[in-house]
């Protein structure tokens, strides 16, 4: 019998849940199944899993209100399994708490590594002041100074704020909301062109090459996301 963590897969396409139960088997997770919205949310407080797999488009509702339901009283990862081009719905459920999204046709090692960033994050937050965020560039949040090989990166306090907040949820999917509201401030909300501006200024400093960004990557009309690792 395998121990792994418990996934709760909300999903009413039967190929899509034998597919997803093919592979989480495969790699030690105990999965719980539900087909519709109303049974989802039923078995995430009967089974308390550890991750949710959300669809989007359920028989009896919609993937977001399930979403805002289970964060009424829950802090579970939610990874959202979106059709594509419904990226209006992916910021919506991004904002109403779910973790990251997966659009769909995604591959099974995608898939499992989303897992492990969402139960990553999951865990009690870190107090490691020093991140490592690749290609030599550091970042150390007790002295707020970001270096590449030792030498010091020079930013702007609103660059520095954006690219600790990235870091700090590498691997994560953050909507151009989340980061406003974040760096920025509640009621900033609608400014989306500030993360945008000063995030390609941010990029000139991070980048190695800024005008093809591997650490810091957009996820078109959702938002962005720092590579993890
Ligand atoms: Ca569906």
């Amino acid at each position: 019998m395998s121990a792994g963590p418990v996934v709760l897969l909300v999903e009413d396409e039967p190929e899509m849940r034998r597919f997803i139960r093919a592979s989480l088997q495969a790699s030690g997770y105990r999965l719980v199944e539900a087909s519709t919205a109303h049974e989802g949310i039923a078995l995430a407080s009967s089974h308390n899993p550890e991750l949710v797999l959300l669809d989007l488009g359920l028989p009896d509702g919609d993937g977001i209100d399930v979403t805002v339901k289970l964060r009424e009283g829950s802090k579970v990862p939610i990874i959202v399994l979106s059709a594509r081009g419904r990226e209006e719905d992916k910021v919506r459920a991004l904002d109403a708490g779910a973790d990251d999204y997966l659009t769909k046709p995604f591959g099974v090692n995608e898939l499992l590594a989303r897992m492990r960033v969402a139960l990553r994050h999951a865990k009690p937050a870190s107090v490691e002041p020093r991140l490592t965020l690749g290609d030599g560039l550091e970042l150390d949040l007790e002295k707020r100074v970001v270096t590449r090989g030792g030498a010091e990166v020079h930013l702007t306090p609103i660059e520095y704020r954006l690219l600790a907040y990235l870091a700090q949820n590498a691997g994560k999917v953050l909507t151009h909301r989340q980061i406003l509201s974040e760096v920025w401030g509640p009621g900033s909300a609608h400014q989306t062109h500030y993360v945008r501006v000063h995030l390609a200024e941010l990029r000139k400093k991070v980048e190695v090459d800024p005008s093809r960004p591997k650490l810091i990557v957009t996820e078109p009309g959702v938002g962005y996301r720092l590579r993890d690792g």
